[in-house]
């Protein structure tokens, strides 16, 4: 069966093509689906940057880079990927410096073109305004913005806006790289391929659910950038809503078109205001402490200034509908945590009556673990009967599927499956206008209701402040042990 079917010719123009995103992630996902010839030989990867290079120059730049982020990939590899690359000067700023981009794009031109904004969100509406003057928006133009999309609901607007003047609706891909995650879709299967899991999706059956997203790493060179948006906007806004959305949504009638953006909206819209914020979020900031055995800085070393910024949020949520009322959505995220694990956890209700003796405390409630990062599996957390005579005594047994060994191959990297949507105009896994503005007017008032707090210190190589445990132990629970074991 053909996996990758061939798509239509592309010219990728990157703004922002000799940076940090660019190196990392775009060109070693053009070059992976090139050589698995889903992308035609004749595609282009122009990239654009005030960088003196031409062409060569910016060849011997990707060359150097690529077998740091394309593990095993061969040097006849990266020279046939690096034949198709080609580098445009340009200050985005600098009305005189585009001419060369429209000459160069206009030469030689595939029949789909996508504009990729790797760049700060402050240079998206000059540039859509610049393409649109010198010529180069087309029907069959695409363009894709990277996060952050502003820092509350009136910049996010006025991107949207900016941008809306020139591409339509259908030609803008705002990426949220969490919805390429080969587990995030397979969380689509999970509930809606299975029929044995629908049923049980409801507030009937389902305790709570839990959403952590913790990373090892620190803020590293980002500092600038992070210390003006924290975990709340960093990560809570976009990525966890997002996650949240697919979890809590209701079945699209088709996972195509604007379905399950719809639904997605919804949940959004449901979400409840968070008015108790002192109950229900809590903040942190990493001190120094050790992370894998080495020691790690703070926060406030690392970004060179006093700083009350959170690098870590948890928080309760609720979704106010008829499906998930009562039902609490338990969500945290933060930097140099003690590993770097993403997890969704759909917790279930307990029996409701013990039934077998001596197994009070050790019949564990179900759980449907989704890991999203670093191994993506789905672990189902049963109660199986102990082997042997004497009786019966129950233990917790999980079956699990480990994606790479089930199928036999590594997932593909986010980036490559959200690229090839976006050559296939396929809108699904990027976020809508409405979607955006939905979740910064959820976040917006908690953000707004914490600002003067200082958040809470917690150790680098920790889970976080103790205040995030009590948060959810309050309620009775705990944060899932496997989250972060
Ligand atoms: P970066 O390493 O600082 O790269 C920025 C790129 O933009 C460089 O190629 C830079 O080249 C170019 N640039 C800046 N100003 C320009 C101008 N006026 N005209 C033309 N080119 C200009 O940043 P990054 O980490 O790649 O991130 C890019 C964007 O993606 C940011 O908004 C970031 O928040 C977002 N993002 C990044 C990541 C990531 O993993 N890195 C993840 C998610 C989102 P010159 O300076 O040579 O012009």
């Amino acid at each position: 069966m053909n996996v990758t079917a061939p798509l239509e010719a592309t010219d990728f123009v990157i703004f922002g093509g000799t940076g940090d995103l660019a190196l990392r992630k775009l060109l070693p996902a053009l070059l992976l689906r090139l050589r698995d010839g889903q992308l035609p030989t004749r595609t282009r990867v122009v990239a654009v940057s005030r960088a003196g290079l031409d062409d060569a120059g910016y060849r011997d730049k990707v060359r150097g880079a690529l077998p740091e982020f394309v593990p095993g990939v061969t040097s006849g590899e990266i020279d046939d990927f690096a034949a198709r690359l080609e580098h445009v000067c340009l200050d985005v700023d600098e009305p005189d410096d585009w001419h060369p981009l429209g000459d160069r794009l206009r030469e030689r031109a595939n029949p789909v073109r996508v504009f990729y904004l790797a760049v700060g969100p402050a240079l998206f509406g000059t540039i859509c305004h610049r393409l649109d003057e010198i010529g180069l928006v087309q029907p069959s133009s695409r363009v894709v913005l990277e996060k952050p999309l502003g820092h509350d609901l009136a910049s996010a607007r006025e991107i949207n806006d900016s941008v809306g003047e020139v591409f339509a609706e259908s030609q803008i891909f705002r990426i949220d790289h969490y919805l390429g995650k080969e587990s995030v879709q397979n969380l689509l299967v999970t509930r809606f391929a299975n029929s044995v899991f629908e049923p049980l999706w409801h507030a009937t059956a389902i305790d709570h659910v839990q959403i952590t997203v913790a990373e090892s790493v620190g803020v590293g060179s980002r500092g600038g950038y992070y210390d003006s948006a924290g975990a709340m906007r960093d990560m809570l806004q976009n990525h966890l809503l997002q996650l949240l959305c697919l979890v809590a949504m209701e079945p699209p009638t088709q996972v195509a078109g604007e379905s399950v953006r719809d639904e997605k909206l919804k949940v959004l819209q449901a979400l409840t205001p968070l008015e108790d914020l002192d109950g229900a979020c809590v903040l942190g900031q990493y001190t120094a402490g050790l992370v894998d055995g080495a020691a790690a800085p703070s926060y406030v070393e690392e970004v060179e200034a006093p700083s009350r910024t959170e690098t870590f949020v948890a928080l309760r949520a609720e979704v106010r509908n008829w499906r998930w009322a009562g039902v609490p959505f338990y969500l945290r995220t933060g930097k140099r945590m003690r590993e770097r694990c993403s997890e969704i956890v759909v917790a279930f209700k307990p029996t409701p009556h013990p039934m077998f003796p001596g197994s009070e405390g050790t019949q564990e409630p179900n759980r449907l673990v989704m890991r999203l990062q670093p191994d993506e599996s789905v672990r189902l957390h049963l109660v199986a009967k102990e082997p042997g005579p004497g009786g019966i005594r129950v233990r917790p047994v999980s079956l699990d599927l480990n994606f790479s060994q089930a199928f036999g191959a590594p997932s593909p990297d986010a980036y490559e499956r959200l690229l090839m949507d976006v050559v296939r105009g396929n809108t699904t896994l990027f976020m809508r206008r409405d979607e955006i503005e939905a979740a910064w007017r959820w976040v917006e008032p908690i953000i707004r209701g914490v600002g003067a707090r200082r958040p809470r210190p917690y150790a680098a190589g920790t889970d976080g402040p103790a205040a995030a445990d009590l948060l959810i132990e309050r309620d009775g629970r705990s944060w899932n042990e496997d989250v972060t074991r």
